[in-house]
């Protein structure tokens, strides 16, 4: 993708800080009507976009029944059910800019765990299905039945998805560049300024970019001055096996994790490799420790062939990352605090790109003047 050096002051409609996948659906929506400039400090692509596992589900971190107890029914309702329209959503715009990026259909199994157990999750899958969510709960002999899997009890649910996240940021901010937006690499933002008509941001390349609004897609990186109430950074930790992995037929068509904390997940990439991932950890920084890399991998190795012992999988490569979580696992897409015109973008849980969707969404309405009706769930 051609990006280019902040070489003078330039004025835009709207700037977006950080070209990940938050900021590439975002430049994809706005460009339609507002001019762009998308700035990132590193090239495209290379923040968490590149680090994630992209499980593409409308199911979030916390169960419909679990988020009730937190955000009232009402509100946890809308929740879930935005979550499933977002998914949709990316659904189309990759079928209408005939983006390729590995994109499948996938079928969620939800596993009983140390969390949540079979009676928790048969109400969570009653919950769900008065509300229209396609989920389905089984017991352990259907479980063992259809899936191999021993566990006292699962949710099968419709209408997820996977694919590969860096190929759609990069395509999404393609189509962006193609209506004008300009993409600008390596430029750090370093502060920003609003005033009643607009944001100036100082950059590190010492031209300024002046905006009518700024949107800061940064990922887990918190932008300076936004304040990030009840958000913290974890790490994560993911490896793939080699390609053409052997593995059951259903496998393919089926994203799995479980109810447990920490929870193990992991589905089949397009190549055929097996990719698993948990063992969250509430640190910001362990996953940088590469001794912590090999252990890690061990217990998720361990956990799977628990799970799956029938799968001989063999470790390709591995690599761990920053993660946000909040205490009700929904993200934050807000206006920042004291700071005209400017809006911060974090999609934090396990949903982060189910949640990008949701910002380019409740983020261009309200540039465009309107108020998205479920905005305000994702205030913090
Ligand atoms: C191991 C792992 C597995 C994951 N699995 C899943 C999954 O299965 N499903 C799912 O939906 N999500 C998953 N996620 C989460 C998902 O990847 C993230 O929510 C998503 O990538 C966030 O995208 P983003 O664009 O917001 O952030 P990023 O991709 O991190 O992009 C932010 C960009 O902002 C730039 N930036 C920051 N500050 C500045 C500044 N001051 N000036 C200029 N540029 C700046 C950075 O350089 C970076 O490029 C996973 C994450 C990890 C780490």
């Amino acid at each position: 993708m051609p990006v280019r050096p902040l070489k003078e002051a330039i004025s835009v409609d709207v700037a977006i800080v950080g070209a990940g996948i938050s900021g590439a659906f975002m430049a994809h929506e706005l460009s339609r009507d507002h001019s762009l400039a998308v700035l990132d400090r590193r090239p495209p692509l290379t923040g968490s976009t590149v680090a994630s596992t992209a499980l593409l589900q409308w199911e979030i971190d916390l169960p419909l029944t679990a988020l009730a107890g937190k955000v009232g029914m009402a509100k946890a309702k809308r929740a879930w059910l935005r979550s499933r329209s977002a998914v949709d959503a990316l659904k189309r715009i990759v079928a209408g800019e005939r983006i390729v990026c590995g994109l499948k259909d996938k079928d969620t199994l939800y596993l009983a765990g140390d969390a949540y157990g079979h009676r928790a999750l048969e109400a969570e899958a009653e919950a769900r299905e008065a509300i229209g969510l396609e989920s389905e709960y089984i017991g352990p002999e259907a479980l063992r039945d259809r899936f191999g899997v021993d566990r006292t009890g699962a949710i099968v649910s419709r209408g997820s998805a996977s694919g590969d996240p860096a190929r759609l940021a990069a395509a999404l901010l393609r189509r962006a560049q193609e209506n004008g937006a300009r993409v600008y690499s390596r430029v750090e933002v370093m502060e920003a300024a609003s005033d009643p008509d607009g944001v100036t941001l100082l950059t590190d390349a010492g031209h300024a970019v002046r905006a009518k609004s700024v949107v800061f897609c940064c990922g887990y990186e918190f932008p300076r001055g936004v304040p990030t109430p009840g958000a913290e950074v974890i790490s994560t930790w993911a490896m793939a096996s080699k390609p053409r992995q052997r593995c059951p037929a259903w496998l393919r068509e089926t994203l799995v994790w479980e109810a447990s904390d920490p929870y193990l997940y992991f589905r089949m990439g397009g190549d055929g490799r097996l990719i698993v991932g948990g063992e969250d950890e509430a640190t910001p920084d362990a996953h940088a420790d590469q001794a912590k890399l090999k252990r890690k991998c061990e217990t998720i190795v361990k956990k799977l062939h628990a799970l799956l012992p029938g799968v001989e999988f063999e470790v390709d490569y591995s690599w761990a990352g920053a993660f946000g979580e909040s205490a009700t696992g929904l993200p934050s897409i807000a206006p920042v605090p004291d700071m005209e015109h400017a809006w911060a973008v974090m999609g934090f849980g396990g949903n982060g790109i189910t949640y990008s969707v949701i910002a380019s969404q409740v983020v261009s309405t309200a540039l465009r003047g309107g108020v998205d009706p479920d905005a305000d769930l994702y205030r913090p």
